[in-house]
């Protein structure tokens, strides 16, 4: 279904918002640190018109799902809380926003770690930021998607997803501080690609073993004397710390300096070697990995045409993240995944998008 047929008219208005992956800098922005998200070549589409009566209408095609809203007092949930809520803020911030009728399509997987969450907010902001002449530049529509997440879907994120969707391009990473939101656009490693690859293996223990991290790397900061972790920049401080606050500690210290190394400007084998320290840092001090995802970093990181591998989000599962030389993305992921999923695994390519078949 297209907007006319759910809404008997066409739209007004249209905006998209990719989803995104971080290349570097895991683990680190709880720790007040630096992170290195792209934006992937899948998006998210809003497109608005006004609604002839009093209620917002929203319609997501991959759902096939529709929810109105009339008694803003109530509110939705699913899909729909994160429309609403950039709506709501606007409003609290405002802005008058009229009854809307909007409609969803997106190629960015759902759940799966590319931050569809963070794409639908950006693409609606920005839908009515256009539709509605809203003076709010692209870092305000980035805060406001991640308050939108937090206060109406429930969902304690920081600010990186929604940075990475509002202001970093498939050209393009994005360096941010997340601690003081300094920021810097800079272009994607010369001659090289991006290919994620899922491990097939859901994420497990996350929420407990992510709340288990936060909790030694705040243990390890009051230890050193310092706010935040960020603020160790000599990985020998770490040193008199106990296990496992002292690996745990070593991750962190040595991942942001792994991404203030690329601010400096650096080559694709770099890139690519810092990526593959990143992976072992996460493996063995930090210990997010499982057997599933150590298995296909190493069979990326032995193939030809890859500047460099590692795990990339949260861990416990979920997927990998390489640099491989431009054009041959799609060939060495069939070549990965065919050693890969001779082992008993289900691993699938995620970046670049296979075509229309796999959208979402
Ligand atoms: P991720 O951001 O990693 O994809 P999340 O759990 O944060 O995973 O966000 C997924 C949720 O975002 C979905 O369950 C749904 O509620 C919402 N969402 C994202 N994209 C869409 C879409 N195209 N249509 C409807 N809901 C969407
Ligand atoms: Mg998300």
């Amino acid at each position: 279904m297209n907007f006319q047929q759910v809404f008997g008219k066409p739209p007004e208005t249209e905006a998209s918002a990719p989803g995104r992956v971080n290349l570097l800098g895991e683990h680190t922005d709880y720790n007040d640190g630096f992170v290195l998200p792209t934006a992937i070549p899948q998006s998210t589409t809003v497109q608005l018109g006004f609604s002839s009566d009093a209620q917002h209408h929203f319609y997501s095609e991959n759902l096939n799902e529709q929810v109105s809203i009339s008694d803003i007092n109530h509110q939705p949930s699913g899909f729909a809380s994160y429309i609403f809520g950039c709506i709501e803020l606007l409003q609290k911030a405002g802005y008058t926003i009229p009854p809307l009728c909007v409609y969803v399509n997106s190629s960015v997987p759902m759940g799966s770690g590319l931050s569809s969450s963070a794409a639908l907010e950006v693409a609606t902001l920005r839908a009515l930021r256009q539709l509605l002449n809203l003076p709010i530049d692209d870092v305000e529509i980035a805060q406001f998607a991640q308050q939108a997440e937090i206060q109406y879907a429930g969902v304690q994120c920081g600010i990186m997803d929604q940075m990475a969707s509002s202001l970093a391009d498939t050209e393009h990473i994005l360096f941010l501080d997340t601690r003081t939101l300094e920021r810097r656009v800079m272009p994607l490693p010369e001659k090289a690609e991006i290919l994620v690859i899922d491990s097939g293996v859901p994420r497990t223990l996350v929420s407990s073993g992510y709340n288990q991290r936060r909790a030694e790397c705040e243990e390890a900061a009051r230890s050193l004397g310092v706010k935040a972790l960020r603020d160790i920049t000599d990985v020998n401080v770490t040193k008199i710390l106990p296990e496992p606050l002292q690996r745990r500690a070593r991750h962190v210290v040595t991942e942001n300096n792994r991404v203030l190394e690329v601010l400096q400007g650096v080559t694709s084998e770099r890139f690519g070697e810092l990526m593959n320290a990143s992976h072992a840092s996460l493996r063995d001090d930090y210990e997010v990995s499982v057997p599933a995802l150590d298995r296909l970093v190493e069979i990326l990181q032995k193939t030809e045409g890859v500047f460099g591998a590692r795990l990339t989000g949260a861990g416990f599962g979920g997927a990998s993240v390489a640099l491989v030389r431009s054009g041959e993305s799609k060939g060495i992921a069939t070549h990965v995944l065919e050693q890969y999923n001779q082992a008993g695994y289900n691993g699938r390519i995620l970046v670049p998008s296979l075509g229309l078949s796999d959208a979402a």
